[in-house]
């Protein structure tokens, strides 16, 4: 097994993560990320303002109608009172239309609280269109500074990369089947060595069942550490 390739392509990899972390912590990465996340957060609060002024509409729209039907009922009730024939039924219609008036006056009261909602909304839609396009012109401002740092380390980490590519020819399959999968799931690094004085990981230092270390001792030894998931080898 060529473990010592395996290690070299390993690190490698630290390399990358190097170069990555180097990029997410730049001075200019740090103020993109910043700049985008205020523009993302105005665009959200755009889109829940614009949710509320669609229901105000709804409201709007139902209490147009109910508007609409009460007026058709006054209608219908001035109608009756031509056929009106004595006090008791005089007095019934105009009990029933001072209710169906009162109701009006409701609904009336009730489209002007949501007139003047949509007027404060308005001025909130002014101050969202002002701030949505200065978070963006902010964004743009910063983005050359931060494709610059990006093509830079992308350079080296394809150099990198390339590296990797050649070593891995040299790498028998199972070995770097194994080593990926370790990647995939433990904490850097994922190829550590077996400690035959203690029989334990040494990358999360767990003692390892003897099976295992009896495995481990053998030419060509390699286990996967049930603790830590790391692929351990025999030196
Ligand atoms: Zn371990």
């Amino acid at each position: 097994m060529n473990i010592e390739g395996m290690l070299k392509y390993q690190s490698l990899d630290r390399e990358l993560n190097q170069l990555n972390e180097k990029f997410r912590t730049s001075d200019a990465t740090v103020l993109y990320n910043r700049n985008m996340k205020l523009y993302k957060q105005t665009i959200e609060d755009g889109k829940r303002m614009s949710g509320v002024i669609g229901e105000h509409f709804v409201n709007i729209d139902r209490l147009t109608k109910q508007y609409e039907k009460l007026l058709a009922d006054i209608d219908e009730y001035y109608k009756g009172v031509d056929e009106i024939n004595d006090l008791k039924q005089a007095d019934y219609y105009e009990k029933q239309l001072i209710k169906l008036y009162t109701m009006i006056e409701n609904i009336e009261k009730e489209l002007d609280g949501v007139r003047k909602e949509l007027v404060r909304l308005d001025a909130d839609a002014k101050t969202f269109f002002t701030n949505a396009n200065g978070y963006f012109m902010n964004v743009k401002k910063c983005t050359p500074d931060m494709e610059k740092v990006k093509q830079e380390i992308q350079t080296k980490a394809k150099a990198v990369m390339a590296e990797q590519k050649e070593i891995e020819k040299t790498i028998e399959p199972e070995l770097f089947a194994k080593y990926k999968k370790a990647k995939d799931v433990a904490k850097f690094p994922p190829l550590v060595p077996f400690d035959e004085a203690t029989n334990s990981c040494m990358g999360c230092g767990l003692e390892l069942s003897k099976d295992i270390a009896a495995k481990l001792r053998q030419d060509g030894g390699l286990e996967f550490c049930p603790n830590c998931n790391r692929l351990v080898y025999k030196k």
